[in-house]
């Protein structure tokens, strides 16, 4: 019986409604972009208090759309970390009490596992779903690590940002030349009139062993280019943009050098909108032999399809969870367990 997603983690309500072999029959999503863009970034009381008034209707009416009710559902899969714990507790709880009242099993999913799992759902990739192992470039507003995926619940963190996560690093060097938030297309659209070799910026950990990433001295370098006023916002976009695709693609490369038995590099999260920052990584996969799998965009940013598959694989191995599963604002995949 069809099984019933939910994502609540962020800035973004979803409700999402697949078959148990993976069929989407029907999703949702609302942003919460304009609430929180008057503030300059999420602010968490706000997404909280969004998803509440939001969540329980969005459910109903994409479960309609499918021609279904809350007492056709087989199970219900809800994000319970990582992420801003207000819209966790929204999510989680809704979920349980959808369970509790039609006696459903629950799976609390790992947004994480749930962005590494989605390039497995059936039919989404052109190329088919890569073999285990594969490697994950995540790069969101809120995260920004490598992670070789092993198999079901098996992880292993490669490398992660030692300070901001990428797509904050667009928003911040967005803000500083006065764009509105999010900031990622705007500076991209604004990079596209620029010259990236016209303002020197560092790589920061270019060429260093392994593959965490840093983003701040970066942002540092933009704030003192905008301060001096020499140079074009639009050149010192285009040099941030370079300075990113450039960085991303070196620690994708050893990346792929740590698990040379990887069968592709898939890219999730909002940063993977940046056409630069694709086919500098579609450039290192290329090199390597491997493909860059890059899932449509809907399903790269958060969307409750993707909770609703991992809710899925997890049945499928036998894995649900009780309802006293408390949601956490830190979830590392490395603390999930495997099969
Ligand atoms: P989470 O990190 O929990 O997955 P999020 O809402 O922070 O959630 P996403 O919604 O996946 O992350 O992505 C949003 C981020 O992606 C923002 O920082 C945004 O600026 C960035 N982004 C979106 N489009 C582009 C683009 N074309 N170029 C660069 N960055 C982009
Ligand atoms: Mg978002
Ligand atoms: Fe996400």
């Amino acid at each position: 019986r069809p099984v019933l997603g939910l994502e609540s983690s962020c800035d973004e309500t979803a409700a999402a409604v697949l078959a148990p072999d993976g069929r989407i029959l029907a999703e949702g999503v609302l942003s919460q972009e304009k609430e929180h863009a008057v503030f300059g970034g999420v602010v968490p009381e706000i997404a909280a208090r969004a998803h509440l008034e939001a969540l329980p209707g969005l459910a109903e009416r994409v479960l309609r759309r499918a021609g279904l009710g809350f007492g056709d559902l087989g199970a219900v899969a809800a994000t319970s970390g990582p992420g801003l714990i207000g819209g966790l507790i929204v999510g989680a709880c809704f979920g349980k009490g959808v369970a509790i009242a039609h006696d459903l099993p629950f799976v609390a999913v790992n947004h994480l596992e749930a962005h590494a799992l989605t390039a497995r759902l059936p039919g989404l990739l052109p190329q088919g779903a890569p073999a285990f192992p594969y490697l994950l470039l995540l790069v969101s507003g809120g995260h920004c690590q490598c992670v070789a995926v092993e198999g079901l619940g098996r992880y292993r963190r490669l490398g992660s940002t030692l300070d901001d996560a990428v797509g904050e690093a667009f928003d911040k060097a967005a803000k500083l030349m006065g764009l509105p938030w999010p900031g990622g297309p705007h500076l991209e659209r604004l990079a596209a009139g620029g010259d990236p070799q016209a303002v020197p910026l560092p790589r920061p950990l270019l060429g260093r062993p392994g593959c965490d990433f840093s983003f701040s001295g970066l942002k540092t370098a933009v704030a003192r280019a905008v301060a001096q006023g020499g140079a074009s916002h639009a050149d010192i976009a285009a040099a941030f943009q370079a300075s990113v695709a450039a960085v991303l693609a070196d620690r994708a490369r050893h990346a792929l050098e740590m698990v040379p038995e990887a069968t592709g590099i898939v890219v999730a999260g909002g940063v993977a909108a940046n056409q630069a920052v694709r086919a500098a990584l579609a450039g290192v996969a290329g090199m390597a032999g491997v493909p860059m799998l890059a899932p449509p965009l809907r399903y790269c940013t958060d969307n409750a399809v993707m909770v609703a598959w991992a809710g899925i694989e997890r049945l499928r191995a036998g894995l649900t969870d009780r309802m006293d599963h408390s949601p956490r604002p830190r979830w590392p995949l490395a603390e999930l367990t495997g099969v």
